[in-house]
């Protein structure tokens, strides 16, 4: 301020100490006692509204349609576990790569492509909805299509009823890939039954699920399956402009003894060069090297492929959006503003909904609906409280049970959580470690009832503000 109005600073603490205020020079005046400080010696004061240089950063480039070329789709394969999910991917990859000069050996690196019928298609190549929550619990949005992966022999399990609950929570389709169908004991129709009892209904039953019996082990029914997610993928017209720098999601990263920070990447839109300044959460960089799912260095990666980076400056999060910029100290800064940024962030993550600031967060409108995944010992349980707690709809706020399962409250139902800005009740069940951990990252509420009367009345309370604090 001082050199804008040609003083000196000891000038200004002095006219300060005149004004009753002690400042010392490194010290931060307002923008009121600037005003009346720059008054005092014959200055008009501006006052601007300071911009918000990260967001307008971050902000994904509108492209007109003209631009926009067709791109493969991403798929992800969720489903409970043993059911094939590992063994169906597999079957994919080793059916589908074309065998390459390093020898045909495939490259793990979170994310592969295959080509049918001259098109190409990326399976996320992480099982389960694990990986699936985390993502989008950073607010990435990944997958086009999902594999919900059934086994004929055991048909609709818990963790199926979460895959299904995830996917429609993201508004992803989901096609239905009943596995094992070469054992004897196989019973798709079964399987099919079940689905309809979670809202999906097989298109030969007139609803509008596609449905796709398969052997992972017997390699049977993968063409089908992936005819089915072209067809699925056509439908959603999924297109991106690949003439820009690109932006995408960090799939998975890792410190390597050899080569540093690696992180495997999905380009979304534009295309990665190698050479281009790159910047992903905490991380910014220069792409040093990048290596496609086959092992093979590649100078450019376009829409949807995934691709190995080198030249990170740290390792990267799982689910950071990833943008490519060509200033390269404005990446530094802002990569540098978000290391201080997150921790200060992990203290204290005001958005969060738990049962105490509920009432708050409604009266300021900035809730709209409750969500809530119910866990407890049984199934009986579990729908009575489903039932009483939707039932406490009020004009003001829906109650949306997003999930309800029977069993300890896992890691994931606390990544769905905070996916979903969700709390958790559990009835007679505890969080497991890893669960309890992940909630005190994540800031998920978790509510624990041994009486469900009392849920139903603590929830109550929180909607109507009369929630005795909990100390
Ligand atoms: P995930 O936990 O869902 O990833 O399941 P896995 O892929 O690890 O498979 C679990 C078990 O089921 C393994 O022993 C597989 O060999 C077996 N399996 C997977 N697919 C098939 C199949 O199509 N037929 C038969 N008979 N077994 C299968």
């Amino acid at each position: 301020l001082a050199l804008k109005i040609h003083k000196s600073p000891a000038e200004l603490i002095k006219k300060l100490m005149t004004l009753g205020v002690l400042a010392t020079i490194n010290q931060e005046i307002d923008t009121d006692t600037a005003s009346i400080l720059a008054g005092e010696f014959g200055y008009e004061v501006e006052i601007k509204l300071p911009v918000d240089i990260e967001a307008l950063f971050m902000q994904e480039p509108e492209d007109p349609p003209e631009l926009l070329k067709p791109r493969p789709s991403v798929v992800t394969v969720m489903g409970h576990v043993d059911h094939g999910k590992t063994s169906l991917l597999d079957a994919i990859r080793e059916t589908n790569v074309i065998a390459t000069e390093a020898g045909g050996i495939t490259q793990h690196i979170g994310a592969y492509q295959v080509e049918h019928n001259g098109k190409k298609i990326t399976f996320i190549d992480t099982p389960g909805h694990e990986a699936f929550t985390a993502m989008r619990a950073r607010g990435a949005q990944v997958t086009d299509i999902a594999i919900l992966v059934v086994a004929a022999d055991d048909g609709v399990m818990p963790q199926t009823v979460e895959a299904i609950n995830h996917a429609k929570e993201a508004g992803v389709p989901i096609i239905v890939a009943i596995n094992k169908i070469d054992k004897p004991d196989a019973n798709p129709e079964r399987v099919k039954q079940e689905l309809t009892e979670h809202a999906l209904v097989p298109e030969e039953w007139g609803g509008d699920t596609i449905c796709v019996n398969v052997s992972a082990l017997k390699k049977e029914g993968l063409k089908e399956l992936l005819e089915m997610i072209l067809l699925v993928a056509e439908v959603g017209e999924l297109k991106a402009n690949p003439n820009r720098p690109a932006r995408g999601t960090v799939i998975e990263a890792e410190l390597d003894k050899g080569r540093g920070p690696v992180a495997t990447v999905l380009v979304q839109s534009g295309t990665l060069n190698i050479g281009d300044t790159i910047i992903a959460g905490p991380a910014y960089g220069r792409v040093r090297a990048m290596m496609d799912d086959k092992g093979r260095r590649i100078k450019k990666a376009g829409p949807s492929t995934p691709v190995e980076v080198l030249g990170f400056s740290e390792v990267p999060h799982a689910g950071n959006t990833f943008i490519v910029t060509e200033d390269e100290k404005l990446a530094r800064s802002i990569a540098s503003r978000r290391q201080t940024r997150k921790r200060e962030e992990e203290l204290k993550n005001t958005t969060r909904v738990s049962l105490e600031d509920l009432f708050k967060h409604i009266q300021e409108g900035q809730i709209k609906e409750l969500g809530i995944i119910v866990k407890a010992d049984v199934q009986g349980s579990v729908e009575a409280l489903r039932q009483a707690l939707e039932r406490l709809n009020t004009g003001e706020v829906k109650v949306d049970i997003i999930h309800g399962g029977v069993g300890a409250i896992s890691e994931t139902d606390v990544m769905f959580a905070s996916a979903s800005n969700a709390i958790i009740i559990g009835f007679n069940v505890r969080p497991d470690v890893n669960a309890r951990k992940a909630a005190e990252n994540e800031k998920v509420d978790i509510r624990l009832y041994r009486v469900i009367y009392d849920a139903i009345e603590d929830v109550k309370a929180a909607m109507s503000g009369l929630l005795d604090p909990e100390y």
